[in-house]
This record gives structure tokens, sequence and C-alpha cells, in this order.
């Protein structure tokens, strides 16, 4: 539908040559023209397609190709705002004209997605029209190695991939150890149900990420990048492909770039779809033609990697935070979020929430507030019951989790995890042990069998699972699923065996009765 609206507007600018000098815009059009382009995601889908129009920002919603002509003479030809496309306010029903004013966006702050959106994703110059490769630019010019790595270090980030692991202590790893040849992988290789937001940072703003990952690869001394990214995401293959060449065209990639003696090259690996290829040394292997499975840690890639070089291996979402980092310094990252979890997250709303969505948020807001103030609550008169976050390595809140702050020590405490991102929004009449079956089966599917706990460990608690909820299971069964949990979780390799089993835990925590109901009611 998108691309349609799109192709509509291109083919009446195209019989209207003279809108690019006699259409009045406001100052802030420098260009005086008017133009249609595609842009990344906007992150609002349950309102898509979307058109945007510059220069106030007025957002129109669910745009049918039949509307095209209507916004074309009145908006563009006619200066007047087409009423009935606008959002509507929830409770006023009021029309909203402009893109911030929008309650879902209202209460966001956007810096890893700060381009999506608004950005035509193919065209290199409208990046740096963005401010795109400044930062790289400011690194290569005014700051050292060292500089660039404590920046990032009092910046506070943390991997926004799961893990939460601060990203400047592990780039100090890799640049302190030895050797001549280093790399940067960005793991693009999303595969959490119900997550988009790596796919679409990659997809709306791909030279962000390889700035990130050149940013990166200055700091700790590798000269040569891979992007690992999902088969299953060929749009966002094909403009990382495009990135790429059109930013070795510009000199921002190759041999010193700026003409300041830093040379780096990205190359583009697709994955084929194994969730454990998320897991760091799972990815590794796939890039040296292995099976993608796990190795046992240490050696930490940060130390022997890639072919055994140090091998730095950061989230899409991680690299798309720093050349805001290096552009507008540490303090002012720090100054967002909470002090042990700064900056902001991205989350991808879905279930039951009347917003579904792509969204932003300062680290440490609170649950209500992502819920209710931009996801518009629950659709359908539903009461809000639970939340799963950060997919089938997370776990499952509930409405008594609801002023909880999203950050990483709140939500591990509360035995969840930021994960990379997955929010499932859920109403009372979910099931939470179907919840946990869903996730055990899809983790059982994905492990790699390398290990006995995680192989058989998970199969074994599907099966529990699978009898609890047609109604054959036992209380014994109930203490069996609990034992195995704990096992599991701590005998496994990887990650993914070791997290698999959170859906369980914190359903059995926080919902057990829904379990006993199954066993007592045989139902
Ligand atoms: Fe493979 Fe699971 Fe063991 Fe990880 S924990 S190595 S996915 S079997």
């Amino acid at each position: 539908g998108s691309l349609k609206v799109f192709e509509l507007f291109k083919q009446l600018l195209a019989q209207k040559p003279e809108l690019k000098l006699s259409v009045e815009l406001d100052k802030e059009d420098h260009h005086n023209k008017t133009s249609a382009h595609i842009s990344g995601c906007h992150g609002f889908c349950q309102m898509g397609p979307l058109v945007r129009i510059e220069p106030r920002g007025t957002l129109y919603c669910k745009v049918k190709p039949e509307d095209v002509s209507e916004i074309f003479e009145e908006h563009i030809i006619n200066g007047r705002v087409v009423t009935r496309l606008l959002y509507q306010d929830d409770n006023t029903h009021s029309p909203i004209e402009t893109q911030d004013e929008i309650p879902f966006y209202k209460n966001q702050l956007r810096v890893a997605l700060a381009n999506c959106g608004r950005i035509n994703p193919d065209d290199i110059e409208d990046y740096i029209a963005h401010n795109g490769y400044q930062s790289l630019a400011r690194a290569l010019y005014e700051m050292t190695p060292d500089e660039v790595v404590k920046e990032v270090l009092d910046s506070g980030l943390r991997g926004r991939g799961g893990g939460g692991f601060p990203t400047g202590r592990k780039w100090l790893f890799a640049r302190e150890a030895g050797g001549e040849k280093k790399y940067i992988i960005c793991n693009g290789d999303e595969g959490d149900p119900g997550a988009f937001m790596d796919r679409s940072v990659m997809e709306g703003d791909p030279h962000r990420v390889i700035e990130g990952m050149m940013l990166a690869g200055y700091a700790v001394g590798a000269d040569e990048g891979y992007i690992y990214v999902r088969a299953e995401y060929p749009l966002a293959v094909k403009r990382l492909r495009r990135a790429v060449e059109t930013a070795g065209k510009y000199g921002m990639l190759g041999e010193n770039i700026l003409g300041r003696g830093f040379s780096f090259k990205v190359n583009i690996k697709e994955g084929a779809g194994a969730f454990v290829c998320g897991e760091e040394t799972a990815l590794i292997a796939s890039i040296e033609g292995e099976r993608g499975m796990p190795r046992p840690r240490p050696p930490f890639p940060a130390v022997s990697g890639l072919w055994g070089c140090p091998t730095i291996i950061n989230n899409v979402e991680t690299l798309a935070n720093l050349p805001s980092i290096i552009l507008n310094g540490a303090g002012w990252f720090s100054s967002l979020g909470t002090p042990t979890s700064t900056g902001t997250k991205t989350f991808a709303l879905a279930g039951q929430v009347a917003h579904t969505g792509l969204v932003e948020v300062p680290m440490g807001l609170t649950l209500r507030k992502v819920v209710f103030d931009i996801g518009g609550g629950l659709r359908d008169g539903k009461v809000f019951k639970a939340v799963q976050i950060g997919g089938p390595s997370g776990g499952c809140l509930t409405k008594d989790h609801l002023d909880l702050p999203l950050d990483y020590d709140s939500l591990q405490k509360a035995g969840a995890m930021v994960g990379s991102g997955g929010l499932v929004v859920m109403g009372e009449d979910t099931c939470m042990v179907e919840v946990a079956k869903f996730f055990m089966g899809f983790v059982q599917n994905e492990s790699c069998g390398k290990c006995v706990p995680c192989r058989e460990g998970t199969r074994r608690m599907l099966d529990l699972l699978t009898r609890i909820t047609s109604g054959a299971g036992t209380e014994e069964d109930l203490l069996l699923l609990e034992e195995l949990a704990l096992i599991v979780k701590d005998g496994s390799l990887c990650g993914l065996g070791k997290t698999a089993p959170n859906p369980v835990l914190t359903t059995l925590k926080y919902f057990r009765s829904e379990y006993e109901a199954h066993v007592r009611d045989k139902k």
C-alpha cells in the first residue's frame, strides 16, 4: 500500500513541474520545491500507510491510493489540511495534525530511530543533510581512538541486543587485545517473535548502522566489518547493500577515509534464520562457514573471535546510538534514562495493545506509560493482564508491574529482561500457560542441540506444558516443570538455553493459579 501511494504522488508531481517554483512553502524549506520520497518505517504500524508532509510534519494516516489526489489537490496545491485523514485523538476524537503532537509520538524520545520515517534510506545525501557521517568526521579529525572509547564508556551505553553489557568495556577488551587484524560485526540477526526494532533501523537508516560500525572500528583498531542480517529481511539486505555501495562511492568507506589514514570495509552476510545465530559465538561460526552453533566462552570474541581475531559484536540498535553519542557527547547521552541504564530503548509494541508499532523511549519510563500513554491501552475494551517482554528469553509481567521502570536492573529483579525489546501486550482472556507453551515451543525448535540440558530439557518442558494445557497434567508435573526449568537455566551452554525457561518461571511465579486450574479442572 505504501509504495502504491508513493508512486501516485510521484506521478502527480511529475505532471506539475511548475510546482517546483510556484508552491509557497515555509522558510524552513530551503529548496523551495515540492518533492516526494520514500522513507523507512515511521513506527506507527497500526495507522499505516502514512504520509508525512513537510515542513509542518503533517501526518496522514491509513492513506489509500484513492486518497492521494485529494491530498495532492488540497494540501499541496491549495495548502488546506485534509482533516478526515488526520489521526483522531482517542478520547476527544478531535483531529491532530502534526506527527509530534500525536500521543503515540509525543511521549517518545527518538535517538536510534531519529531518522526513521524522515529520510530517504536510499539517499546518502539525505543522510548527510541530517548530520550523517558528521560523528565519523568528528572522531577522525578531533579524537583519538582512546578518546572515542572513553566517550562511549562515559556515556554508559549498554548493549541493546539483550545482555546489556557495557559497550565501552567490551571495546576496551578488543582495543587492548594484540594482533594486526580485528573485526566489527553488526548483529542484525533479530529473531524474537514480535520484534522488529533492528529491521526498522536497517531498513530506515542503514547509513547510521554503517557509521556506528566505523566508529567502533576506529575505536578498537579494526579495518573490516560484517553486517550479519537475516535473509528474511530482504528489504534491509537491499538497503544495506546499496548504502555500503554509495558510502564507498562518497569516500566514506574504503581506504584513507576523509584523508585521515583510517580504512574500513563492510561485508554483508545473510543469515539463514536460525535463532541461535543471534548468539555471538554461533554468529561467528556462521560467518566462518561453519554450522551456527555456540562455542564455550572464554575466550570471548573481543579477545579471540572471527578467525581467531579480536572481534566486537554489537547489535544494530547499539551501533545506531553511537553517532549521536559522538556528536552530542557522553554527558548528553547519560543525562537520558536512569543512572545505570542510560539513553533510550526501542520496543516493538505488539499483541492486544491499541496502537501497535515501534517506539523509542528513555530508559526507565514505566510500563504503564508505554502501554497506555503511547500504546493507547488495550483494544476492543480488553483489560490489561500481562506483557511478555524481551522475547523468548524474557518473562511475563503482571498489572502489579505497570509502574516498574523499564530498565535493565528493574526488569532483571522482576525475573524478566529488556532483551532486544519485544513487548507483547495481553488482555484478560489470555491463558498464560499457553503463552509459556508458545515460547517454549519456539526455543525448543530453535535449540541447536549441542548440549543436553537445552536439547532434552526444553523438549521435556514442552511435553509437560502440552500435558498441562490439554488437561492431563498433575501436581507432580508442575513440580517437575519447575525443577527442569532451573536445571535448563543453570546447565545450558549458551544464552538461548540459559534464558529459555524465563517465560515458564515468570508465569509460574506470577500466574501459578492458572497452572493449578489446568491441573485441577483437567482442561
Ligand atoms: Fe545449543 Fe541450546 Fe546448548 Fe545453546 S544452550 S548451545 S542453543 S543446545
